[in-house]
């Protein structure tokens, strides 16, 4: 599969209107500001084909970009907004809790994670609610480039200390900096083979 290959499908702002059963999904989620769309557009060799983050209080949507019909590359809105009023904030979370129970053909959501920061709480309890609810689950760090390599390094490794008490087996956790590319490709390589397209 080539990546640079991906077009915007479709959005949606309820999980019902998702009508495409068969398309594996690989989703990608994380707190506003992980660098969500740079690294899509990293993945995608495009400039701005994820939008850089909405403003909190605008609409958020699923945004769904297909690759040569194989897979479904599924950007979901940010978590975490702090500035947003409860009743927003519910309704943001209840459109990502309700994807990621629901979708049959979820194959993945990759949980990005700023390894130029410490572990923070918001993070490590969306991990362990969808370790507790089944959802299939990577890591993928960005921002690689971002700090120092021996910061970002003690961050990866407190990160991933904290959430082995999650899981018996750790899940398949990646590094990438949509700025330097570092670890982009091996992404692409990883979904690849996940579809048997080596
Ligand atoms: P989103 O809100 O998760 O979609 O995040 P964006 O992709 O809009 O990125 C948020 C901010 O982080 C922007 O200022 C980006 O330039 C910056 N950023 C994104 N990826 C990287 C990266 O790999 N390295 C560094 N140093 N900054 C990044």
């Amino acid at each position: 599969m080539k990546f640079e290959k991906a077009v915007f499908l479709r959005s949606y702002g309820a999980v019902q209107q998702i009508k495409d059963e068969k398309t594996p999904q690989f989703a990608f989620i994380g707190r506003s500001n992980v660098g969500k769309s740079s690294l899509i557009n990293a993945l995608a060799s495009k400039k701005d084909m994820a939008k850089t983050s909405s403003k909190p209080g605008k609409t958020q949507l699923i945004n769904v970009f297909d690759i040569e019909g194989h897979i479904h590359l599924v950007d979901l809105p940010g978590y975490g907004y702090a500035k947003v009023s409860k009743k927003l904030r519910e309704q943001f979370e209840g459109l990502i809790t309700d994807y990621l129970l629901r979708s049959d053909t979820l194959y993945i959501v990759f949980i990005l994670i700023d390894a130029s920061i410490p572990p923070q709480r918001i993070d490590l309890e969306f991990v362990a609610w969808c370790g507790e609810h089944k959802v299939p689950l990577g890591i993928a760090f960005t921002k690689t480039d971002k700090k120092k390599k021996k910061n970002t390094e003690a961050n990866m490794l407190a990160f991933e200390d904290e959430i082995s008490q999650f899981f018996e087996e750790l899940p398949v956790i990646l590094e990438t900096s949509a700025n330097s590319k570092h670890g982009i490709k091996e992404l692409g390589d990883w979904i690849n083979e996940q579809m048997g397209h080596v």
